[in-house]
């Protein structure tokens, strides 16, 4: 089977990647190409990082059989918690390993983009537990949608400075951080909340989040005696619980891999975040991938109702997936995920975050036989949805 799994030296995964970056930012950026495989693969880097891992973050995450659910759909589906995660996702992963690196770096000052705020928490958790500065750019409109996420960023001590170009969302946040780091580039550390930018970020990324695939590969081991499941299914925003639910699985043939990427009104509406329906080959945020755009190259705003899911690109990673036909890909309404988020709660007492909920939703767009198993990552609690939900109720 051909090689999913990492970038070539250019960091191209097929005709994807790359680094398109400034002059600027050039130094930096071959700094951490040339060395950040070295830092993290050694026996200091991991052992912090592993310790940090199982002790402050919570992991191994269970693998929990969703008993209620199978019975439902007639298969047999698992649940990956990285909801139970310390700051509700699995963000963290990312922001631990991105700041221990930083600091091998020597880099003083951390800057993030987020979404949902649930990146912009876990980047100020870590940061707080390692003394450094940090600064979290965010959307005008993801701010007012994710209160209680901004107010702990602002309690651990981080900055929020608020994106108000565009859609003055997710995408606008990324330009906002990226222009910070051009202007601070000898001081400054962007951790990247997805694997998206320009390369080794997509890399650097799934690497950190790959302990989703490494944990549920030894512990379907040991509740059904095989490593794979038949199929592993993931949300996918930038798209970086899905990089890590499939990253051990991506060159294992028998295993089938779904990406849910969030659909919004419906494809046709105009207000959508499917990238792979609607993108086109483009540049955004430094890398070569399927974008959202218009004939002229003007990104389109997307929509999700999940702030974590509302960007009009998808990591180079995917991009390959997706043109490779290595996995399958969905396009998940709001409606959908609001309607499969719900259901969970209701039958297994788990209120997942929105964004997950798109990959709960594929149990209800593709059969799956008995006998096959099925993990799904739900990659955040809901705690940040509340309000969302309540309006939906
Ligand atoms: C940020 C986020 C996502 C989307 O980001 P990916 O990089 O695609 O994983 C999904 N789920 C939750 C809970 C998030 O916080």
């Amino acid at each position: 089977m051909k090689n999913y799994k990492n970038p070539d030296e250019n960091g191209y995964y097929g005709e994807f990647g790359g680094a398109f970056v400034p002059e600027m930012l050039y130094p930096n950026v071959a700094e951490l190409k040339q060395k950040y495989i070295e830092i993290i693969d050694s026996e200091e880097f991991q052992t912090e990082f592993q310790d940090l891992l199982k002790n402050y973050v919570g992991r191994a995450t269970p693998l929990y059989f969703a008993k209620n659910l199978s019975e439902k759909y007639q298969t047999q589906v698992y649940l990956k918690r990285e909801d139970l995660n310390h700051t509700g996702a699995h963000k963290i992963n990312n922001a631990l390993g991105q700041v221990l690196l930083a600091k091998k770096l020597g880099k003083k000052r951390i800057i993030a983009e987020t979404g949902a705020g649930q990146h912009g928490v876990a980047t100020a958790t870590a940061c707080a537990l390692m003394n450094l500065e940090c600064i979290v750019y965010m959307g005008e409109v993801d701010i007012a949608r994710q209160a209680p996420n901004v107010g702990r960023m602002k309690m651990l001590g981080a900055t929020v400075i608020p994106a108000t170009s565009g859609s003055k969302t997710l995408k606008d946040a990324v330009n906002e951080a990226l222009r910070d780091w051009i202007n601070n580039a000898t001081t400054t550390h962007y951790i990247i909340g997805s694997v998206v930018g320009p390369h080794p970020f997509p890399d650097l990324v799934a690497r950190f989040q790959s302990v989703i695939s490494e944990e549920i590969k030894w512990q379907l081991k040991e509740i059904i005696g095989r490593e794979n499941p038949d199929y592993v299914i993931a949300c996918v925003g930038g798209g970086s619980n899905a990089a890590g639910t499939f990253y051990h699985f991506v060159n294992e043939e028998n295993v089938k891999l779904i990406a849910a990427e969030a659909g919004g009104f419906g494809l046709d509406s105009g207000k959508s975040a499917a990238t792979t329906f609607l993108g086109t080959l483009g540049i955004l945020h430094g890398s070569k991938s399927i974008v959202m755009q218009t004939e002229d190259g003007q990104v389109i705003e997307p929509h999700s109702i999940s702030a974590g899911l509302d960007y009009p690109g998808i990591g180079p990673f995917h991009a390959n997936l997706f043109a490779a036909k290595r996995a399958e890909f969905f396009s998940i309404t709001d409606d959908e995920a609001l309607k499969s988020a719900f259901e969970l709660t209701n039958t297994e007492g788990i209120i997942p975050a929105l964004e997950s909920a798109h990959a709960l939703a594929v149990l209800d767009k593709k059969k799956f036989a008995k006998d096959e198993v099925v993990v799904i990552c739900l990659s955040g609690r809901g705690d940040k949805d509340m309000e969302t939900y309540l309006q939906n109720l």
